[in-house]
């Protein structure tokens, strides 16, 4: 190990227990429910396995009033919930790494949907899903007495489960402690309303009851976002956040601490560098004697180090680059920093969790088929046969699958017809605020270049001549996908009048066009390319309007937590917007417009130049060729169905997997199967 990064596997106390190093794997929701614990467990033991000394539950509601009817989170209601999570602890244990839950009851963030019990918070207030039509109703006495022993029943589970840890959640404005706490949200006049005290009372009173029931046995955190950089912006590190720690100071055996909202939280590398959270978390260690723990995106070993030197945190949290590499610790205690996939911070994880499905990573293919599919993100087992592939093609799919097929023995050649690799990551990472798109590329390059079975050709374009030629016993073509010129899109399929002829796509920029005067951006995509290039264009002193059929901008990016942020660069860079506002065609000086629901004619848009971003079509020109001679291939990432980064990532991933047959046997993966009771 490089000496320098000692100081991230020096132990450390926490109350009764000893965490084997510095590096904690965060809770975060990952889309497996109660209801598909084995899937779960498979996440959470290749991290212990991957050395993170503490390894996190998601967040477990303490009992049914707390309702996030729709997401997959956790339950610790019963004893027979206590079963699974023993199961997830003892997996854990087993790596030697100490397992933390963190126990929840999210009050106004609550639905109340599934289970039928009204969200409660400390007022009648609108829940935290503004757009849904439901009041949370006010507690009375009565539901703060049982809210206090839902708390200790669930940390009497947790310990029951063996957890090291127990979380008292006080974050993210989903935690009805911080909704007490929060003077817009706790209008109440009685003892636990009013002053800071007052409305600190029952956070305290929890915590002071979670530590008598954790006794001995296992530690207390508090998880506690001690800055609203969104929302309200009520609770401030330099006020009532600070006045928090310093009131409880020393009462928990461990502060992990945050900003608020998640959306900040989690913020993307286009909009927050690594370790953007330590201006408001470093008072944290001035103000408590207890370890502190903290996030911000880290997955450089030298920012970590240096949190840690320079008395900022004593314990480095990471959820996404946990995700993105389960064995970021082992690989930098065994000193093989250059093998860390590091997170690109794109948000591609909260993506899935958002649409309530299993974890996908655009950098580790592997998340959430550990057990369903016995993937495993560092392992591939040793092919049948030494044979040979050969990959047309170096974006994301083709540099996956080839370190698929590398690391499993087979020669691998890959053919690429621009001068450098790297495909659509390489080109993209160009656009301003995108850099960390490069890692994925970057990552396989160099990995595939320490090995003796890998040969890559750059600027070498492959026909179908050359490929038989080749002889190679399997064909991958990773050949990508190109923006439509004819402005076919997401929401209208056909071309549009006069785009043909006239229109720049995003691959013309990406080539290096230029735009002179004021551009229009016709937006039929709805992710990020159309507004990252509005920006970039804007940012070159470009007059850019960005028009799209739907009512917002860049809608997926409401997934990826992007889209306040990104609407908010847009008005700063001065873009002009206009949603609900479909093209029907281009006049040659305008964007000729109606609006989208009704089809009335809007006044032209006038432009000197069109942007035209709606959809991709692959490029199968040399499977065509190659299907007519008779040869064998398969079509992998943009080229068989272009997508995300992540789905390219993910493709290569699986065909190389059942090229090597490591598939099960009827071709599907394993399911959690629910019980049939009637
Ligand atoms: P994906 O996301 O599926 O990996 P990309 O668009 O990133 O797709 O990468 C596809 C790459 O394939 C591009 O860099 C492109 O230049 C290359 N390519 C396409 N056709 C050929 C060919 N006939 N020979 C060699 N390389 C090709
Ligand atoms: Fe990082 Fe993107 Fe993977 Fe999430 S999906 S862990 S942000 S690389």
């Amino acid at each position: 190990m490089d000496p320098r990064y000692a100081p991230l596997f020096q132990p450390l106390k926490i109350g009764p227990v000893t965490a084997p190093n510095r590096f904690v794997s965060m809770p975060h929701a990952i889309g497996f429910s109660h209801l598909m614990p084995n899937g779960a467990i498979g996440i959470r033991e290749t991290r212990a396995e991957g050395g993170w000394g503490i390894v996190a539950m998601q967040l477990s509601e303490i009992d049914p009033t707390s309702d996030l009817s729709g997401l997959p989170y956790e339950r610790l209601w019963d004893e027979e919930d206590v079963r699974a999570h023993a199961r997830s602890v003892e997996r854990i244990h087993a790596h030697g790494a100490l397992a933390s839950i963190e126990l929840a009851h999210t009050g106004i963030r609550s639905r109340g949907i599934s289970n039928g019990y009204p969200p409660m918070g400390p007022s009648v207030l609108p829940t935290l899903k503004p757009e849904m039509p439901l009041m949370s109703r006010a507690m009375t006495k009565d539901d703060i007495r049982t809210l206090r022993q839902s708390y200790r029943a669930a940390t009497r589970r947790a310990k029951e489960a063996g957890y090291d840890i127990a979380y008292v959640y006080a974050a993210h404005d989903a935690s009805v402690l911080w909704h007490f706490l929060h003077p817009d949200y706790n209008r109440r006049t009685d003892e636990y309303g009013g002053s800071f005290e007052n409305r600190l009372r029952l956070f305290r009173e929890v915590l002071e009851e979670t530590k008598e029931e954790a006794g001995d046995d296992i530690a207390v955190a508090v998880r506690f976002a001690v800055h609203e950089a969104s929302g309200p912006k009520r609770i401030t590190h330099d006020g009532e956040g600070r006045a928090v720690i310093e009131a409880l100071a020393d009462l928990p055996d461990l502060w992990d601490v945050n900003i608020s909202g998640w959306s900040r939280d989690s913020g993307t590398s286009r909009y927050d560098p690594e370790g953007f959270q330590e201006e408001f978390t470093r008072f944290v260690k001035q103000v408590t004697g207890k370890p502190v723990l903290g996030v911000g995106r880290f997955t450089s070993p030298d920012t970590m180090v240096s949190q840690l030197r320079r008395g900022v945190l004593d314990l480095i949290g990471g959820a996404r680059p946990s995700i993105a590499d389960p064995f970021l610790p082992a690989k930098l205690r065994e000193g093989r920093v250059e093998d860390i996939r590091e997170c690109i911070g794109c948000n591609i994880c909260v993506a899935a969790e958002s649409v309530g499905c299993e974890l996908r990573c655009t950098q580790n293919p592997t998340i959430s088929e550990e057990w369903r599919r016995g993937w495993h993100p560092e392992r591939i087992p040793p092919a049948h046969r030494r044979e040979n592939t050969l990959i047309v093609g170096s974006g994301p799919a083709g540099l996956e699958a080839a370190l698929v097929l590398a690391r499993a023995g087979h020669d691998v050649t890959v053919a690429e017809a621009r001068e450098d690799l790297g495909g659509r990551v390489l080109r993209e990472a160009r656009i301003s605020n995108l850099a960390a798109w490069g890692r994925v590329a970057d990552y396989r390059l160099y990995q595939l270049r320490q090995m003796g079975n890998v040969t890559l050709y750059a600027d070498s374009p492959l026909d179908a001549e050359a490929v038989a030629e080749f002889g190679a016993d399997h064909v991958l073509l990773a050949t990508g996908a190109r923006w439509r010129r004819d402005g076919g899109g997401r929401t209208r399929l056909t071309g549009i009048d006069g785009f043909e002829n006239a229109a720049l796509t995003p691959d013309d920029l990406l080539d290096g066009a230029t735009v002179d005067g004021p551009v229009v951006i016709y937006d039929d995509d709805h992710y990020y390319m159309a507004n990252a290039l509005a920006a970039q264009l804007a940012r070159q002193g470009a007059e850019v309007q960005i028009v799209t059929p739907l009512p917002t901008l860049g809608s997926w990016m409401a997934q990826t937590l992007e889209q306040p942020r990104m609407i908010a660069e847009m008005h700063r860079l001065g873009v002009r917007m206009l949603p609900y506002t479909a093209a029907t065609g281009w006049t040659g000086t305008g964007l000729a417009v109606r609006r989208a629901d009704t089809g009335e004619p809007l006044p032209e848009i006038p432009a000197r130049r069109l942007l035209s971003v709606t959809s991709r079509l692959p490029d199968i020109s040399l499977s065509e060729a190659l299907a007519a001679l008779g040869i064998a291939h398969r079509l992998i990432g943009d080229a068989e169905a272009p997508g995300t980064i992540q789905s390219s990532v993910y493709s290569g991933h699986r065909h190389a997997r059942e090229i090597l047959g490591q598939v099960p046997e009827d071709g599907l993966f394993r399911r959690e199967r629910a019980k049939v009771f009637l």
